[in-house]
């Protein structure tokens, strides 16, 4: 990922070679340089002209203190802007309430939302000690089902069985109350994906997220899809009270333009991201570490 934003950001270093300090005139250069590079990696476009107008702002007449190259100085302004773009901070789970904590999956089909229920519940019961209940709302494809019974079997978390003709907010509420009983710390709920944004398929979720009261409502958006992703976390994100994303397949986009745009368009932080098939590709998003891996 950041294949090409991570090589182009050097070469605009390399031009600022020289420069007692950055000015109007070369910064000009440069961030047109920037500009570029985060279009090529499918930054969505309102997000580039907010971050090279804030990287102006802060760069412009910018005393570049003598430890420091101009280039190495725009740097500084350009991670700055990178770690703020993406929500500053990182973004914690919340499961601060009254056990069970609730984690409604919503997405698209395709998008890894099974798959992230499944790295979910390991990285939770590993990393926090949790006792996790995974719960599949998705009736219309069995498979979906079964897959994610198959995963909560590779985790060793619980999955909660689903009576044949019952409806999602009959799932969600029968899984609440088993999950009550049996004490369950978190409680993570797959729902359908279509493959596009369908009415039926928001007013299902509202009503699963109504009746459930989630703690955590985590979008999963795929990487691959670019300025796609960014468009569906919009419609998603007016839709749904969302309270985070979940990046996936970032292993496979080789550009990673949605790490950047999807805070500032949804408004609401990346808290983990996926970087591999397997149970243990999941890692939580850290802005910082993203930024620097983003400058090389
Ligand atoms: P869902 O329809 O949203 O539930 O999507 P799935 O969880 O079934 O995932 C769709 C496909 O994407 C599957 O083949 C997953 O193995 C794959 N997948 C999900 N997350 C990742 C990821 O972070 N990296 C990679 N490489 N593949 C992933």
């Amino acid at each position: 990922m950041f294949e090409n934003l991570t090589g182009r950001l050097s070469d605009v270093i390399k031009t600022l070679k020289g420069e007692a300090r950055l000015t109007e005139n070369n910064i000009q250069k440069a961030l047109r340089e920037v500009r570029l590079a985060l279009l090529e990696a499918d930054v969505a476009l309102p997000v580039v002209k907010e971050f090279i107008a804030r990287v102006k702002e802060k760069a412009v007449g910018h005393e570049v203190m003598s430890s420091l190259t101009p280039g190495q100085a725009l740097v500084g302004v350009v991670q700055q802007e990178l770690i703020a773009i993406m929500g500053g901070d990182k973004a914690d789970l919340n499961l601060s309430t009254t056990p069970p904590a609730v984690i409604l999956m919503a997405g698209l089909q395709g998008a890894g939302k099974t798959t992230s229920s499944g790295k979910l519940a390991k990285w939770l019961m590993e990393h926090k000690k949790k006792k996790v209940l995974l719960v599949s709302c998705d009736i219309y494809r069995p498979a979906a089902i079964h897959q994610l019974e198959l995963l909560a079997n590779q985790t060793g978390a619980d999955f909660f069985p689903v009576q044949s003709n019952q409806k999602p907010g009959e799932i969600g509420t029968a899984a609440l109350d088993y999950a009550r009983k049996h004490h369950h710390d978190v409680m993570i709920v797959d729902t359908a994906g279509r493959l596009g944004i369908d009415e039926a398929m928001m007013q299902e979720i509202s009503e699963l997220e109504r009746l459930l009261n989630p703690i955590e409502t985590l979008f999963v958006v795929d990487a691959m899809q670019g300025q796609d992703a960014v468009n569906t976390a919009k419609a998603f994100s007016e839709a749904l009270p969302l309270t985070g994303v979940v990046l996936t397949k970032l292993d496979g986009d080789a550009r990673g333009g949605a790490a950047l745009s999807v805070k500032h368009i949804t408004g609401k932080p990346i808290k983990f991201t996926g970087i591999a098939e397997k149970l243990t590709g999941i890692e939580a998003f850290y802005p910082d570490r993203m930024a620097s891996r983003i400058l090389g």
